[in-house]
């Protein structure tokens, strides 16, 4: 796939590229207003939703085309680029002909196949940079699909913006973030310029600085940030957007990490970490070698004992001393219970195995 580098989209955004402005442009004055601001703290590129996909009718749903003809008055006031959201092929054509910078089609419409090819078609020969949103539910296949349909029509300015996914569980995020499905677009379409939307993660103001120093420290390529002149009046989604001021003291307070260092060492002493690494991952491999041996051994004596594969009084003292075990160890409680789950439970399919099948017993002791 053919994905050309943030850098030659022609649009000012280089890694790491900010994107701000507010959640939907509400009036022309505000988004005249909201700007400026943006522009003095030194970001060119605004955002602003003029078609927006509301789950419930009756909410604001945009004001729709009379925005595009505000857009171009802001351009040409103050110089900046624009990015908005599009979600059918008359969306498509307007951007186009009101000179639209970047067009981004949200998580709604990447869920849908049919959209996407309908918004891909009116993309054909078109110079625009587009943003795909990943889809609503984490399933990286169809964000990877909605990707492929934009990049067939011949688009090489795309990119990826990470904004969550919905989950049924209440969290305190409004979409959980599962930060291994957009490191995995990355390892898929290596070169996919990656931004991440902390706003409609977080979905409150007060995440915004810890999601976008997670993304910065996952090597993403900026951040998209809705921004507004007072996010407690906006139209929508009021509870997540910030004040230019407050982006602006975000964005000067996050470290910005490197691919490298220059320092003459780090590659060195990296490179010592690492080996001690793979000599602890090659030791824990063959401590579950040999704790698979002892679970075979066991599967065979209560085999021969016929015994049942899973002991409910067991599990229960397994799961006490294994939660205390990596209190001890001051290891984080519920990633060590997830591992051991799966090493568990492969050791439950490997009894299960021996019990039900023929199995070479001659080289074992529990005979
Ligand atoms: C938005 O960016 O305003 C928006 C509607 O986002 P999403 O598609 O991620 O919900
Ligand atoms: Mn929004």
């Amino acid at each position: 796939m053919k994905i050309e580098p943030l850098e030659s989209w022609g649009v000012g955004l280089k890694k790491p590229a900010i994107i701000a402005g507010p959640c939907s442009a509400e009036t022309e004055e505000q988004l005249l207003e909201t700007t400026r601001s943006i522009k003095a703290i030194g970001i060119n590129v605004i955002r602003a939703g003029i078609w927006k996909p509301r789950t419930r009718p009756n909410n604001f749903e945009g004001v729709g085309e009379e925005a595009l003809r505000w857009i171009q008055h802001v351009k040409k006031e103050t110089g900046v680029k624009f990015a908005i959201e599009v979600a059918t092929p008359k969306h498509v054509y307007e951007a186009i002909k009101h000179n639209i910078d970047i067009i981004w089609i949200g998580a709604r419409s990447t869920t849908n196949p049919f959209t996407v090819q309908e918004i891909a078609e009116a993309m054909r020969g078109a110079e625009t940079p587009v943003f795909v949103k990943n889809p609503i539910n984490p399933d990286l296949a169809l964000w990877l699909g909605a990707i492929e349909r934009i990049s067939n029509v011949g688009v090489t300015k795309i990119g990826a913006i990470h904004r969550g996914f919905s989950s049924f569980k209440q969290t305190r995020y409004r979409n959980l973030p599962v930060w291994q499905i957009p490191l995995e677009l990355k390892r898929k379409l290596g070169n996919i310029p990656l931004l991440c939307d902390p706003s409609h993660i977080g979905g409150n103001r007060d995440f915004i600085f810890d999601l976008s120093q997670i993304a910065m420290d996952l090597d993403y390529d900026g951040l998209i940030i809705e921004t507004h002149r007072d996010p407690e009046n906006a139209w929508s989604d009021a509870a997540q957007q910030v004040t230019p001021e407050m982006l602006d003291s975000i964005l000067k307070n996050i470290k910005y990490r490197y691919p490298t260092s220059k320092d003459k060492d780090f590659i060195t002493v990296l490179t010592e970490l690492r080996d001690e690494v793979d000599h602890v991952d090659r030791e824990l491999f063959e401590i579950i070698a040999q704790r698979m041996e002892i679970v075979e051994k066991m599967g065979l004596y209560k085999k021969h004992n016929n015994v049942t594969v899973f002991q409910k009084n067991r599990w229960q003292e397994m799961s006490e001393t294994r939660s205390k075990w990596a209190r001890e160890l001051g290891l984080d409680q519920d990633f060590m219970w997830d591992l051991f789950k799966l090493i568990h439970d492969a050791s439950i399919r490997r009894q299960e195995f021996i019990m039900n099948n023929p199995y070479d017993e001659s080289n074992d002791a529990a005979k």
